[in-house]
């Protein structure tokens, strides 16, 4: 059996397109939705993903804000910078860039975000309501994954789903979000028992654990869907070649690169699942996507608007 590829890089373009025809209709309604970028200090890989979330503002029309405070910035300081975003009336979204300096607190930072603006989906006040199946702005990777199983009509309701990994960025909320479209969920995490035979029972494992190729075919029930959330680089020849033994176009891109990468899911998997998320080009793509997304409908809860929502913005 060959597993179906579920392909993100096509569910954000179709999401991007919906998400384009909310934002002009938003626009003739005299709003224009903006993000702000918080970007405390020079961590290239954060440089990178802020750049990534700006370019795609541009892309579809949405306005950006680069804040760019020093290294050095205090908390209070930060605090203050919070402040002004969250009384700005064209700021419908604040993203913090994690990780922030050392001496600043984080949790005090996102603590302090407006709730209506946390278009992460971090604030206590967004994860409570979404402990409550109530509207909110829910956590980006992890509606990313619904999306995905939502647009390629995978059945959710009465199926039984394994979650790998209970982190409050993906883990715990994707837990929910499945609970909410009515599957049975199971949360795993490094003191389960029998994890083999746990999510052999699943017919959707979620991998978001941070270990390379951990979930190999003897874990997957065969026909079963799986979302491979990891993402890690394989920068050691010996295990590019232990884990990429069948996939010899993977090991051409070591080879070339020194490095590639892969997710939780070991790549045999394809040879056991009746579904699976390539990486890269699986979940990723839809991080940003549902970045977007929150801002939209950020904008629009806040500026209360009746502009039509497009799928990808409904709660
Ligand atoms: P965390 O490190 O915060 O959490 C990892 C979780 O996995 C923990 O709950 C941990 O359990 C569990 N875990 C670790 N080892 C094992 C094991 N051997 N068996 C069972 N469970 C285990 O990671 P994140 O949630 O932040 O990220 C997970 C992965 O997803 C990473 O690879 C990350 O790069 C990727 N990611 C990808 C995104 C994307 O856009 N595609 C976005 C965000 C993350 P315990 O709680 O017991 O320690």
């Amino acid at each position: 059996m060959t597993a179906r590829i579920l392909n993100g890089n096509a569910i954000r373009d179709q999401i991007y397109s919906e998400l384009a025809a909310e934002i002009s209709a938003l626009k003739a309604a005299g709003i224009q939705p903006g993000l702000a970028a918080v970007l405390a200090g020079e961590n290239p890989a954060s440089k990178l993903y802020v750049n990534s979330k700006i370019a795609a503002c541009g892309k579809l029309g949405l306005a950006s804000f680069l804040i760019t405070p020093p290294a050095s910035i205090s908390t209070d300081d930060l605090l203050a910078v919070v402040d002004e975003l969250n009384r700005r009336d064209d700021v419908d979204g604040i993203l913090v860039q994690m990780p922030l300096p050392h001496q600043v607190s984080s949790k005090k930072i996102l603590d302090a975000l407006d709730p209506a603006k946390d278009v992460d989906g971090f604030h206590p006040i967004n994860v409570g309501k979404l402990v409550a199946g109530q509207p909110s702005l829910a956590a980006c990777t992890p509606s990313g994954v619904m999306e995905i199983l939502r647009r390629s009509n995978i059945p959710i309701e009465g199926s039984n789903a394994a979650v790998m990994g209970r982190s409050d960025i993906v883990g715990k909320p994707m837990a929910l979000l499945l609970l909410h479209a009515n599957a049975t969920v199971t949360i795993c995490h490094s003191k389960t028992h029998e994890l083999k035979d746990v999510v052999h029972r699943a017919d959707i494992v979620v991998a978001a654990m941070g270990r390379a190729a951990m979930v190999t075919p003897e874990f997957i029930r065969p026909g079963a869907t799986v979302i491979d959330v990891g993402q890690n680089v394989i920068a050691d020849r010996a295990d590019a070649l232990r884990i990429f033994a069948n996939f010899p176009e993977k090991l051409e891109t070591f080879r070339a690169k020194g490095s590639v990468l892969v997710g939780d899911v070991h790549p045999d998997v394809v040879n056991v699942a009746g579904a699976f998320t390539p990486v890269p080009g699986g979940v990723g793509p839809l991080t940003i996507a549902m970045l977007m997304s929150n801002t939209v409908k950020a904008a629009r809860m806040r500026r209360g608007s009746s502009a039509p929502v497009a799928a990808a913005g409904k709660s």
